[in-house]
């Protein structure tokens, strides 16, 4: 497995490869089994894996989330070998932002919705950085987590409207056996921050939003930011709230199957 730092790099190393297919699995790093899953499923279907590691700064709306964000790049170098990816690009953040950076994707009306309304320039930050991803790596097929469907439904429709020629591939929502969706973030919880969390993947799982949201309010010490269905596709309930300082989102398919 090579570990490319630079644009140059990785151009690089993606030529003395080729033909073949290329998966791009993007990642904030912090791997988790939810991650494993969309390596996993590259590996299956590509001649070439490679997984990006960047915790995109321009996707988060407050320095104090960016800063406390988990990092452990030797841990998820060795996972990713372990699964193995043939190329990991991992380059510093003016690789990707160099200065007098100015060129913004932006996806206006579902940006600004759920999510976005939360975090203003989130979707902003994702739109720019993935084809950013998709211009260096030129992947045959890209890999998303349905656990961030509105992610999903985003870069669809950068896909969609900017013509790009990239198969997404996504990849159904891990969760730990009490079904907590798997989360880089879950390490910010304590024992007691994350028994509390579990209210979400349970009000979720009614699929009914009234009742969800019933069910939250119940629940003791949870923030609730919005429980919303989204028609996406497929359509879900998703759900986001806050637990202590962190916050997390989920969400349950409706009707149909993740594609
Ligand atoms: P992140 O590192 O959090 O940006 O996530 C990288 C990719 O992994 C995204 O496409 C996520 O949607 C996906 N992902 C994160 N958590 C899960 C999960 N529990 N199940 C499936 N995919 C996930």
């Amino acid at each position: 497995m090579k570990v490319a730092r630079t644009i140059s790099e990785i151009r690089h190393e993606l030529a003395a490869r080729a033909p073949g297919s290329i998966g791009l699995v993007p990642t904030m790093g912090a791997l988790h089994d939810g991650h494993l899953a969309l390596l996993r499923a590259a590996r299956e279907e590509n001649d070439v894996v490679v997984m990006s590691l960047f915790v995109n700064p321009a996707q988060f709306a407050e320095d104090r989330d960016l800063a406390r964000y988990p990092a452990d790049e030797a841990s998820d170098l060795e996972r990713a070998r372990a699964a193995d990816v043939d190329l990991v690009f991992a380059p510093p953040r003016d690789e990707m932002y160099p200065p007098g950076f100015q060129t913004w994707v932006d996806v206006t009306e579902l940006g600004s919705i759920l999510e976005g309304r939360s975090r203003p320039g989130h979707f902003r930050g994702v739109a720019t950085v993935v084809l950013k991803l998709f211009n260096v790596v030129r992947p045959t097929r890209a890999y998303f987590g349905q656990k961030d469907a509105q992610q999903v439904e985003v870069i669809r429709t950068v896909i969609r409207d900017l013509a790009l020629e990239v198969e997404l591939r996504v990849v159904p929502t891990v969760r730990d056996p009490d079904g907590l969706a798997l989360s880089s973030r879950n390490a910010l919880l304590s024992d007691e921050e994350r028994r509390r969390a579990l209210a979400l993947s349970r009000a979720l799982a009614t699929r009914d939003r009234e009742q969800a949201l019933a069910e939250l309010a119940a629940a003791n010490g949870l923030d609730v930011d919005y429980v919303e269905v989204a028609d996406f596709d497929p359509p879900v309930l998703a759900g986001a709230v806050r637990v202590g300082s962190t916050r997390l989102i989920d969400n349950v398919v409706l009707e149909g199957g993740t594609k």
